[in-house]
């Protein structure tokens, strides 16, 4: 090879002075990892690599090798198999990619996951899980897979392809959740990876867990119409209770949750293996509630983003459903999304303020609210602090009411500022209580009335009179336990003028806090 080139230099060098179309290409005898390395920077397709003293000959072989640079593609997730020995979550995943005729099977991904990623995904594909493949046509050796949803994009990388143009070691790169897995199309790289099997899983682990996965079908059940699976997983350890405890809490309670949650933009803290796992704040959860939840898409500064919201009983189970262990209503309806139909007073105590001193404030506060013409609703969180819960009738947009809330808030805070504060740092927090008025803007949320948290004993927020507020109660006295026991003990509803009580943010009490 090398002699070759040597003598081919010489002759490209003395033609190029005459055409400058034939050009010699040179290489490098050492650095190969360097370089190779430098050509995927640059974007190339890989290097050619040549054993020096080697022979130029007529067929493939080792002497001569094509490195490919890593290419990386998305694919749509379609199935999963059970793991195999110490491995936890799943196998492999199975991929595909949209054609016109559906999802095209394009091969099998069974490395690049962390421990972390196993039990997240595996808890994510299980909640996916279907009867049916996914697959337009036959997928290869398929006696074993979990079919799942086609709801989730990975991508994948591939380090080379193999002789025969099949691609080698595809590594799962990590979750694509800004991509819509429609948009995920079939090309010619996706199709080669179809003829290759990545599977880790022994058919002995295979089919041991195909059965428990059988059984989790058969475990599924229907509530109001809507499928729960794992109705028996515990959600809150400390009083086992379960996902079905949770979905029949709501399916019970209902009258007294919609009133309030119904028909707004909601966003969710959920917590798909129980409140001591893993929990995520999410505005956007768009694959994992069921389609039969209603969503609406919201206008934002850039585009429009979708939210889910809920209108009847089976709504609701449908957010338990996806894990959902705490709903944050925005404060207006989706009928009226710019104009509030309430304010949010949160007020959030130190550590270390006596509940006295809560009882206190929240009693000042409603003078000062009251004193506008305007009525404030009390509210537990389930936590350590209280809401003052103020109903409008929808007028005034987000800016007034976030201007109306701080300012009236800062008057009261500047009355008091030993004891009070609205600036939300830490330090300036220490020692007093915070009077969150944020919760009045466009996109905030404050957790739902008799709706759960995701706290111990699985408190919920809970609509109080004022009567009730003494020196006996905390934020956390009630609880899924002991609500219904509250609820068919009442004489009447404790926010029953709520609605009667709505007044707008009009002109008049804009300029009275100086609001424009
Ligand atoms: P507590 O009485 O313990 O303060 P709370 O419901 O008022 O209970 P806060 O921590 O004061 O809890 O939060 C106020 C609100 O902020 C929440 O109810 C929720 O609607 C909203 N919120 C905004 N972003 C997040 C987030 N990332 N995680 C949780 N809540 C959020
Ligand atoms: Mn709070």
């Amino acid at each position: 090879m090398r002699e070759r080139k040597r003598t081919l230099k010489a002759l490209l060098d003395a033609a190029n002075m005459h055409t400058g179309t034939l050009r010699y290409s040179d290489h490098l005898d050492s650095q190969g990892r360097a370089f190779y390395e430098r050509a995927c920077q640059m974007g190339l397709e890989g290097i050619i690599c040549k054993r020096a003293d080697s022979r130029y000959q007529q067929k493939r072989s080792r002497d001569w090798l094509k490195v490919k640079c890593a290419s990386h593609e998305e694919f749509v997730i379609g199935g999963y198999t059970d793991p195999s020995g110490s491995r936890s979550g799943f196998g492999s995943l199975l991929m595909g990619a949209h054609d016109q005729e559906g999802l095209i099977y394009a091969g099998r991904v069974g490395t690049g996951f962390n421990t972390r990623q196993l039990t997240q995904l595996s808890a994510t594909l299980q909640e996916l899980e279907v009867e049916r493949s996914p697959f337009h046509g036959k997928v290869p050796d398929s006696r074993a897979v979990h079919w799942v949803r086609p709801e989730l994009v990975i991508e994948v990388e591939f380090t080379e392809r193999t002789r025969d143009g099949r691609l080698r070691h595809p590594i799962f790169r990590g979750l694509r959740e800004d991509r819509n897995p429609e948009e995920i199309r079939m090309t010619a790289a996706k199709q080669s990876a179809a003829t290759q099997t990545t599977d880790t899983a022994s058919p002995k682990g295979a089919s041991k867990a195909r059965q428990t996965s059988s059984d989790k079908r058969k475990n599924a059940v229907s509530l109001l119409g809507v499928r729960l699976t794992s109705p028996d997983r515990v959600l809150f350890p400390e009083q086992g209770l379960t996902k079905l405890d949770l979905a029949r809490f709501y399916e019970q309670i209902h009258e007294w949750v919609l009133p309030h949650l119904a028909r707004r933009p909601l966003s969710l803290v959920r917590c798909p293996q129980g409140r001591n796992d893993e929990c995520f704040f999410q505005k956007h959860p768009r694959r994992a509630i069921p389609a039969s939840v209603p969503r609406i898409d919201v206008p934002e500064k850039q585009g429009s983003a979708e939210y889910v919201y809920v209108e009847s009983p089976a709504d609701l189970v449908g957010l338990v459903q996806a894990g959902a262990l705490e709903i944050h209503p925005w404060g207006s309806r989706i009928d009226r999304l710019d104009q509030p139909d309430l304010l949010v007073f949160d007020l959030d105590p130190d550590e270390g303020i006596a509940w006295q001193e809560m009882l206190r404030v929240a009693g000042t506060l409603r003078e000062r609210i009251e004193s506008l013409g305007l009525t404030a609703f009390l509210r537990t969180t389930g936590g350590k602090g209280l809401h003052l819960v103020v109903p409008l009738e929808p007028a005034a947009n987000w800016d007034q009411a976030k201007a109306f809330a701080k300012s009236l808030a800062e008057a009261h805070a500047s009355d008091d500022p030993k004891r009070l504060t609205t600036n939300m740092s830490k330090a300036k927090r220490a020692g007093r209580i915070f009077i969150d008025y944020l919760r009045n803007a466009r996109g905030a949320t404050a957790v739902g009335s008799y709706t759960v948290r995701a706290r111990q004993n699985a408190p919920v927020a809970v609509p109080i009179r004022w009567d009730e507020l003494n020196a006996a109660l905390r934020s956390n006295r009630y609880s899924v336990e002991n609500l219904r026991r509250r609820l068919s003990a009442l004489r009447a509803d404790p926010w029953a003028d709520f609605h009667a009580a709505a007044r707008p943010l009009d002109a008049d009490l804009l300029k009275t806090l100086g609001v424009k």
